[in-house]
């Protein structure tokens, strides 16, 4: 494993290259808003009024304000020249679960909504357990895609899959093509911070939730546009997940930066069940020189999630 400092400053320099201003909008209201981040973006023909720093009117394209909401078209696109990948690491995993509480924090999710699973795998009885999280795959195949008759779930030129919840009927035929079970169903009305009156829903944010619809792992493409990474990936304490755009060739877990291909080949990186053609975009390393002992990942757990998590990876101890 090799760390790239120049792919890193690459990654990164999106996000850096943000700066504080105001945005007017339409009807000449003030929004606070952040700009530059998009600066790389190619242009388009929209144009926004931002106010800069001496209080004078600037217009510029719209694609160099992050804070513009992004079309129902775009968000259908993608980020162009972009295929986002994840690797996570399984020998840094303790079931600490920053990941689940960082990704229902940027969602605005309740805590009983999960979009990020953990399981207690064991590979056969005469290896240790290890944890596995486990968010939506964003597979390049995706029968979740395939099966939705209202065109809700969809996937984009940057490799992400969304849904759509202003279209979504709430069939839950992608609940049951996914082979990960990846997707929750919203049967209640999320409690969830109502969307401020100044901004609207975009599948890109994947905010609000709504009853009878459903959800799941968004890759946080809001994020990307602006040149971040997701919450899972800043909020893991152990550098788990390293996430990055595979046209780029470089990953990172905010601390590190790693070529992609050498990492998924130096460290024999798999796709989770790849034998069933789905193409995951999320890659695991093996639970090579593990960090913990899988045992710390139960400490703060109830009797009963713990006898749960034993019985599935077959512990009798
Ligand atoms: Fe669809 Fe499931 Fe693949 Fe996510 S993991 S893209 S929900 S099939």
């Amino acid at each position: 494993m090799k760390n790239s400092n120049s792919s890193r400053r690459k990654f990164l320099k999106l996000g850096l290259f943000a700066g504080a201003t105001a945005l007017i909008g339409s009807g000449g209201k003030v929004l606070s808003a952040v700009s530059g981040a998009g600066a790389a973006a190619k242009g388009t023909d929209e144009k926004v009024k931002l106010l800069s720093p001496d209080g004078s009117l600037v217009e510029v394209d719209k694609s160099h304000c992050s804070a513009c909401a992004v079309s129902g078209k775009e968000a259908r696109q993608g980020i162009p020249n972009k295929k986002m990948v994840m690797v996570v690491d399984l020998s840094r995993c303790r079931n600490a679960r920053k990941c689940l509480e960082g990704c229902q924090s940027m969602h605005h999710l309740p805590p009983k909504i999960e979009w990020i699973k953990f399981f207690l795998m064991r590979d056969s009885k005469d290896t240790s357990p290890y944890w596995f999280p486990k968010p939506c795959f964003h597979c390049n195949n995706p029968p979740c895609v395939k099966v939705c008759p209202v065109g809700a779930t969809f996937k984009r030129t940057d490799g992400i899959v969304l849904i759509d919840n202003d279209r979504c009927i709430g069939c839950k035929f992608c609940m049951a093509a996914c082979p990960y079970s990846s997707r929750v169903f919203n049967w209640g009305e999320p409690e969830q911070e109502a969307l401020p009156k100044d901004k609207k829903y975009s599948p890109e944010t994947s905010w609000p939730q709504k009853k009878g619809t459903v959800g799941k792992c968004d890759f946080c493409p809001d994020m990307v546009r602006q040149g971040k990474l997701p919450s899972c990936v800043t909020s893991c304490p152990n550098g788990v997940y390293f996430y990055g755009d595979k046209n780029e060739d470089a990953v990172t877990n905010g601390t590190e930066t790693i070529r992609f291909s050498e990492l998924v080949q130096q460290k024999a990186a798999y796709r989770y069940m790849e034998e069933l053609g789905t193409e995951p975009s999320v890659y695991y390393l093996p639970p090579v020189n593990r960090l913990f002992d899988y045992k710390v990942g139960l400490q703060d757990l109830k009797p009963e999630e713990i006898r749960l998590y034993k019985e599935e990876a077959g512990i009798t101890d």
